[in-house]
């Protein structure tokens, strides 16, 4: 999969070298290209932001270099990538759109800074390329390089060989529209607590049972909207009792 991310804070973008992800570009599953937005201005102070018209507070980020950064890395009339902008009004980012963005093979991030990027470049993009303007959550953060690091790293995990075991991906939180069971490992006994005997007992019906049955309580408890949201078809008798 080829990443195109476009900052004005490049080394914001540096920890995408390091850990899951970084290994997945050192060994070729991710074709990672950080640009500074700024290798697209033409003035002497590589200006990208002016003033927003109607007034208001702050800055907004200029339509003119982001229009040639596009233009640059995705020509008129080639292959189109699908161009993520993180914003505050986008549509929440979830589990499935990670998996539908991991399908995809080039995706292309545009970071807002300031009060934003000027409407007019999403919908000139639009024009030639599927947009999707993303959120993060309901707050404000100051650019959209953060968005991108969390955006990445679940798409990256999501492609073939990136996780040693793919078996993680089965039954995480979010992939089935649970959330997960609370998980241990070793020592059986620490600072007098144990582990749940049935975990040690090498029974794997029963643990596959008390797993589900500990999704579903954490679920109902934390996250009632979930599993008001899970199909009725995907629970059985059993789990209507828990
Ligand atoms: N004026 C904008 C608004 O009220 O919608 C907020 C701009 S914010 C200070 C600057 C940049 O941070 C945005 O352009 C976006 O790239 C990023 N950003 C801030 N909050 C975000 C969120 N919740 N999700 C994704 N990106 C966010």
């Amino acid at each position: 999969m080829r990443l195109d991310v476009v900052s004005i804070f490049p080394d914001y973008l540096a920890p995408l070298r390091l850990s899951l992800v970084g290994k997945a570009v050192d060994s070729g599953i991710l074709d990672l290209r950080v640009h500074d937005l700024r290798d697209w201005t033409h003035d002497r102070h590589r200006t990208v932001d002016d003033t927003p018209y109607g007034g208001g507070a702050g800055m907004v980020m200029r339509p003119e270099p982001w229009g040639e950064a596009l233009d640059t890395l995705a020509p008129p009339g080639g292959a189109q990538p699908r161009f993520v902008v993180p914003t505050p009004a986008g549509r929440p980012f979830t589990q499935d759109l990670a998996a539908e963005l991991a399908a995809e093979p080039w995706l292309v991030f545009g970071c807002g800074r300031y009060e934003g990027i000027d409407q007019r470049v999403v919908e000139y993009a639009g024009s030639r390329m599927r947009v999707d303007e993303v959120s993060l959550g309901d707050y404000v953060l100051a650019g959209g390089e953060v968005a991108v690091l969390v955006i990445v790293e679940a798409v990256a995990r999501l492609l073939p060989g990136v996780l040693g075991n793919p078996e993680s991906l089965t039954e995480e939180s979010h992939s089935a529209g649970l959330l997960e069971y609370p998980v241990y490992t070793k020592p059986a006994t620490w600072r007098e607590r144990e582990v749940p005997p049935v975990l040690l007992s090498g029974h794997h019906g029963q643990i596959a049972r008390w797993r589900r049955d500990e999704a579903l309580r954490r679920t109902a408890r934390r996250r009632p909207d979930l599993l008001s949201r899970l199909p009725a078809d995907e629970l059985d008798a059993r789990d209507r009792r828990v």
